[in-house]
């Protein structure tokens, strides 16, 4: 079987997810860089690839959940790790609300956090100034620095790579990311103790994958941006719920297409690392949030977020955030959060199934412990849906040779983090 044993192992046999958290703890050694056709990427400097502390940090070659923890719902914490309630709301600010990908939750809670909570700043990402079709890591002290990153970006992004800003900060920061992202900064506090300190709380949006560059590239030209020196802005979502793609041309040409319109036609190149990640809704922070999706999206809706509180902290700061008036929540079933996710609920189960049948033939394949897929696999899948998950995932592993290593690519004028 194929082994995995340091960070360039997981960058070039599939199973890197994108973080950037090796490159915060091995800086003089690794540097992230943006690979068009995979995503933001490690180039490793030295013989042995580096096996130390970013590959014990890496959450793309190795995931951990631990017990259930008192108080979480015990018919979720199965296939959704530890919930210990569920709301619904948005934010309070209007135009924080509009602005952002689904109620603004995310950024209302940092915000919260920030101007009545004394923390210092977020750490979270935003389209780079300079190629507005990529995304770089920033801390966001001000209100006007968070609005001006809202929006989920469905694109590669490595918010990890600035966990030292953590660290150096005044006082606690906040940290948004994907669920990997999540699981690196978990993984990276037990190792660096200043972390661990200024780390004040953690935020995951939910995710089904996060396309490449390429995708994006090719879809700005599907609407009308040939060039990408001549793109003023790029909105995947947002301003509105769900919001639309919007690639707008310097000189104000813009053919927006609905969110389901441009998913539809990103998804496909995800990365491998996605289509076997067992954690789509952020089981490692203390916060997660994502869409309502059990509910249809009324015309003129300016957008609802559902919240998970998965930890003591995060059940802290909700209700800091709803005592400040910075966030309106209401609470929910814990049923709402199936019904609200019924496609990541079958994902977790098809899974199994992927990870059996690449380390059957031969290609790396992700271990994960206290992260049960198996009952998912048989009670969430029809007939149909198992064999997918196998024969797919056989087909699957010729067609994008997952069996090949492939070294990083890395983008002539990407920026070094
Ligand atoms: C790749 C991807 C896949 C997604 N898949 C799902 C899904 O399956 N189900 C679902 O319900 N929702 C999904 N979402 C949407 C997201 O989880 C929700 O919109 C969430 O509710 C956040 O909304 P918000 O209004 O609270 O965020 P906002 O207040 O708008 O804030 C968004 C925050 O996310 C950060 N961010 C944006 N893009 C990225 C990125 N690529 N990597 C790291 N951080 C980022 C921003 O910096 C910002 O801090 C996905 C988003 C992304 C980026
Ligand atoms: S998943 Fe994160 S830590 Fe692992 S190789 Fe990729 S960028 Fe580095
Ligand atoms: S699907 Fe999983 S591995 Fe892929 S970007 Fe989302 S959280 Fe990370």
């Amino acid at each position: 079987m194929t082994r995995v044993r340091s960070i360039r192992d997981v960058a070039e046999q599939h199973l890197c997810a994108g973080c950037g958290v090796c490159a915060y703890l091995a800086p003089d050694r690794i540097r992230m860089v943006d690979d068009l056709e995979r995503g933001r990427r490690p180039i490793v400097d030295g013989a042995d690839g580096e096996s130390g502390d970013a590959f014990e940090a890496c959450p793309g070659h190795q995931l951990s959940q631990g017990p259930m923890p008192p108080g979480a719902v015990r018919e979720l914490f199965g296939e959704w790790g530890p919930v210990l309630e569920v709301w619904e709301g948005y934010a309070s600010d209007p135009e924080l609300r509009h602005a952002a990908s689904s109620g603004g939750a995310a950024s209302a809670l940092a915000l919260a956090a920030i101007e009545a909570q004394g923390f210092h700043g977020l750490l979270h990402i935003r389209a780079r100034a300079d190629h507005r079709w990529l995304n770089e890591t920033v801390l966001s002290t001000t209100p006007d620095e968070i609005l001006a990153a809202t929006g989920s970006r469905y694109a590669p992004a490595s918010p990890c790579d600035g966990l030292a800003r953590i660290e150096e900060a005044p006082a606690p920061c906040v940290f948004i990311g994907k669920p990997c992202d999540v699981a690196a900064t978990r993984k990276a506090r037990v190792l660096r103790p200043r972390l661990d300190e200024k780390l004040g709380a953690t935020i995951a949006i939910f995710c089904a994958g996060a396309p490449s560059t390429a995708a994006t590239l090719e879809l700005m030209r599907e609407t009308g941006v040939e060039d990408p020196a001549e793109l003023a802005s790029l909105r995947y979502r947002g301003l509105g719920w769900p919001g639309h793609w919007r690639a707008e041309r310097t000189d104000g040409h813009v053919e927006p297409l609905t969110y389901a319109e441009s998913w539809g036609k990103l998804q496909a190149s995800r990365p491998w690392r996605c289509y076997v990640c067992p954690d789509h809704t952020g089981e490692f922070a203390d916060i997660a949030v994502g869409d309502p999706w059990y509910r249809e999206v009324e015309e003129g809706d300016e957008g609802r977020s559902l919240v998970l509180v998965r930890t003591e902290r995060g059940r802290e700061l909700v209700r800091a955030a709803m005592a400040s008036g910075h966030i309106h929540l209401e609470r929910r079933e814990p049923s709402v959060l199936p019904a609200a996710q019924p496609n990541l609920e079958r994902t977790r189960g098809a899974i199994w199934g992927r990870i059996l049948v690449t380390r059957l033939l031969g290609a790396a394949a992700p271990r994960y412990r206290g992260i049960a897929m198996f009952p998912s696999w048989w009670k969430r899948l029809n007939l149909r849906e198992k064999l997918g998950s196998l024969l797919g995932t056989a087909k699957r592993t010729f067609k994008k040779q997952l069996r090949v290593r492939r070294p990083v690519r890395a983008w002539s004028d990407s920026a070094d983090s």
